[in-house]
């Protein structure tokens, strides 16, 4: 009886303070972004396409506060979410690593003097002719989630450093991909052993939990999920010293989110079961660059059909604006005043997929020829955009 009611006690106790964590968790830190007025500055100097303009002090600015938040964790920035060259200076200026999907990654990286050890290959399923060429390029670390990867790195490079992708709950992010990559327990325990077998050098672990994560608990799960991966490997004889802990750090759009400083809390304390000669790294993408930029597009008609209010941008879908389609909801800003009123927004092409937002409330009087400033859309922008019906890929610029 009195172990029950001090286990009920404890539990109260605990719902208690996630209770106060929650209250405290959300939006307790100033986010910064690229200063408007700097985006009207840059429509005045011309306007001919849909631009990303991006202010590159908010990228440095962002990375030193990754790195303040968590300091034992180096960042290596995720390619794909913006991969213009100046953005990748800037990070490698900053003294970020990178992490790659594919080999033209890795060439545009090479060619700004990225060294080859600062690059992990993150993607789980690799074609031969990629893992050979980058091997030959001196990249060190590759990630494996199958045997089948495994084997297939193991006979072209016997001495990489392998790395697994652990399958965690991707609860509260905005893009789960769980489901996707990431082995579950039985099969870790398989791709262990074989790697033992084998003599390969699987040495760490890596998780995602899923992109702008809102929820930091998922990294607690990840890590504690790692550590007994961690164990696993040491046991069947291997030498764990790598721990990634992946990319989904949130950016503020409409929705508040917990600042880096409250994950890094949760990282921070969760680290604390890893030995210090582990080496731990990240991958962050949305997180360094989305709210370095504004993207700019313009109204190009407006119309009235079965009583609904339609814009036409000049740019949609295939132009750049996809997060919407996955139910990402950015603050949008324009030049007009007028009551809210909902709008279905679609891009230029003939596509009848190509509507970027229904019954968006935006003001009821906005009209051919005027701006949409789409705020924090430095990331998975441009870096999705194609010519489809062509429509030009949208420009960027850098300040
Ligand atoms: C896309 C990706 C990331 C970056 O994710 P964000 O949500 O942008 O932080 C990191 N790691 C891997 C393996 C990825 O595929």
């Amino acid at each position: 009886m009195q172990m029950r009611a001090s286990v009920a006690r404890k539990t109260i106790k605990s719902i208690r303070q996630q209770a106060f964590e929650q209250t405290h968790l959300f939006d307790s830190h100033p986010e910064s972004s690229l200063d408007f007025e700097k985006v009207r500055s840059a429509v005045k100097d011309g306007y001919d396409k849909p631009f990303l303009l991006i202010d590159s002090s908010i990228i440095r600015e962002k990375t030193r506060r990754f790195t303040a938040a968590m300091p034992r964790v180096r960042p290596h920035y995720a390619v794909k979410a913006n991969p213009d060259p100046r953005v990748l200076k800037t990070l490698l200026e900053e003294g970020a690593g990178f992490e790659i999907a594919s080999i033209a990654e890795l060439d545009l990286l090479v060619s700004l003097g990225v060294p080859a050890t600062d690059v992990f290959y993150s993607n789980p399923t690799k074609s031969r002719d990629f893992i050979a060429r980058a091997a030959a390029q001196g990249i060190e670390w590759f990630v494996i989630d199958s045997v089948e990867e495994l084997g297939k790195i193991h006979s072209i490079k016997s001495d990489a450093r392998l790395y697994l992708r652990i399958d965690t709950p991707n609860i509260g992010s905005d893009w789960p991909l769980a489901g996707k990559f990431g082995a579950h327990p039985g099969e870790a325990r398989e791709i262990v052993l074989t790697a033992a077998r084998l003599k390969a050098d699987l040495a760490g672990v890596a998780f995602h939990v899923g992109s702008q994560c809102r929820n930091p608990e998922n990294w607690r799960v990840g890590m504690e999920k790692s550590r007994a991966a961690f164990d696993q490997m040491a046991k069947a004889g291997l030498n764990p010293r790598l721990l990634n802990v992946g990319g989904g750090f949130p950016v503020r759009h409409v929705k508040p989110i917990p600042a880096i400083e409250v994950i890094g809390e949760v990282v921070n304390r969760a680290l604390e079961a890893f030995p210090t000669a582990v080496k731990v790294i990240a991958e962050p993408g949305r997180f360094l660059v989305s709210d370095a930029g504004y993207f700019v597009c313009r109204i190009m008609g407006t119309a009235t059909r079965a009583g609904k209010r339609w814009m036409h941008l000049d740019a949609g879908l295939f132009g750049g604006i996809i997060e919407t389609a996955e139910g990402l909801k950015y603050k949008i800003r324009t030049d007009r005043a007028g009551p809210d009123v909902p709008w279905n927004v679609a891009g230029p092409t003939c596509d009848s997929i190509d509507v970027v937002m229904r019954d968006e409330p935006l003001p009821s009087d906005l009209q051919e020829g005027d701006y949409i400033y789409i705020k924090n859309a430095g990331a998975y922008t441009t870096a999705y955009a194609s010519n489809f019906n062509g429509f030009p890929l949208p420009e960027i610029r850098v300040i």
